[in-house]
């Protein structure tokens, strides 16, 4: 008897529906230009916003520590794996976010999965934007609090649940991404702040998307909105700007202490490699001292936009270079992200149930390390695919 004859079922589902995908290999360092299945490529699907996962110094960074530290933390933090990396990371995030104390985790995901059932008890209310990031409805799920869901960036709705809730509960705590991935856009933060005061409720923002993009130096979406001081506990990711892997807290001195003692995945999974911290140091610094790879960035996204808005793409509505083509239907999604592999170009198609049925995109992700040349060949690509099946 075949006890695992269920999975095949469920394989074949997605095989029906034409979502089954076999993952592609890319054969080197993430880069403007990848090697992918053994072709060369224009990459539009990284969060390596910045070049920085293969910049020659974070690279020699995580070398020098790699012959000082070794390959691996050997323990997690609360036992001997907080190597003397790990609090000059934290210092320094500290003093970039601008925020009080900060808590390094593995991943950004698992900062999600640590923080929120670490920060809310029973007797709680978390509220969350429909469109948050999976990882902050797993780590909603892991929480003993209550949940309630408000419409996306809907203010009246977000205000709805408070007016109705918010006396029945201890504590509550509002959840947002500072940027949404699928769509690119901005949370209200100066309305959330503004609402959670008059409401006496907790903030926080995973602003995973924002880190290295937004903000003076790429400080994030809060120094954007000029709301320093006024979140109470900002998220962010050292895997996607930063180039590397990693998540962190910022908060409040007492926050990080709490965490260090119920932050699980602190106390139950070992921490990242010292060549990691090393290197998200290396990059953070690089952040610090220059705008050159932020401006860039942003100098790209908007060269890439106008030529998608002037070819009739609808863009949808971004703020940041994350830039979504819609496109609608599933399998017209999946077929045009193909075609546009043929000529060279890898953008990833998205489609239910990462988005609603029938909102199927493509997701161009701009990077500070993409040349002129790449972004005009990307934009021709997406010109003939488009009028090969009648998007444009
Ligand atoms: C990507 C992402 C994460 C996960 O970050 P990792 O460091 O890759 O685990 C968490 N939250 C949001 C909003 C994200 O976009």
């Amino acid at each position: 008897m075949n006890k695992l004859a269920y999975i095949d079922e469920k394989i074949a589902e997605l095989k029906k529906n034409g979502i089954y995908r076999v993952l592609p290999v890319n054969y080197g360092p993430c880069k403007n230009v990848i090697d992918l299945n053994h072709r060369s490529v224009v990459n539009l699907s990284a969060n390596n916003y910045l070049g920085l996962a293969a910049d020659p110094r974070v690279v020699k960074a995580a070398e020098k520590a790699l012959k000082k530290y070794g390959a691996g933390a050997g323990a997690v933090r609360t036992i001997v794996g907080n190597q003397d990396l790990m609090g000059e990371l934290e210092t320094l995030l500290a003093q970039f976010k601008q925020e009080e104390a900060v808590t390094v985790f593995q991943s950004g995901l698992n900062c999600n999965m640590g923080v929120i059932q670490a920060v809310t008890d029973q007797g709680d209310l978390i509220v969350s934007d429909e469109l948050n990031h999976a990882s902050i409805i797993d780590g909603v799920k892991l929480s003993k609090a209550d949940r309630a869901v408000y419409k996306h960036s809907d203010m009246e709705d977000l205000e709805r649940v408070l007016k109705e809730k918010r006396s029945l509960y201890k504590n509550v705590l509002i959840i947002t991404d500072g940027v949404f991935s699928m769509d690119g856009d901005l949370a209200k933060l100066p309305q959330i702040v503004e609402l959670a005061d008059r409401y006496e409720a907790l903030t926080y923002v995973d602003d995973a998307h924002g880190s290295g993009v937004l903000g003076s130096h790429g400080r994030g979406t809060v120094d954007h909105f000029h709301l320093h001081g006024r979140i109470d506990f900002v998220i962010g990711t050292l895997s996607k700007a930063v180039g590397v892997v990693g998540g962190y807290c910022c908060s409040k001195q007492n926050v990080k202490e709490w965490l260090l003692h119920r932050g699980r995945p602190l106390l139950f999974s070992t921490a990242i490699p010292p060549s990691s911290v090393a290197a998200a140091i290396e990059s953070i610094k690089i952040l610090m001292t220059s705008t050159e790879a932020t401006d860039k960035l942003w100098e790209n996204a908007r060269y890439f936009k106008e030529g998608m808005t002037k070819l009739g793409f609808d863009i949808g509505r971004s703020e940041t270079p994350i830039t979504p083509v819609m496109i609608g239907d599933e399998a017209k999604t999946m077929a045009f992200s193909k075609r546009l592999l043929e000529a060279g170009v890898f953008v990833s198609g998205i489609v239910f149930p990462t988005v609603p049925k029938g909102k199927g995109r493509l997701r161009a992700m701009i990077s500070a390390a993409h040349t002129k040349e790449d972004l005009d060949f990307a934009l021709e690509a997406f010109k003939n695919v488009g009028k090969e099946l009648s998007v444009i």
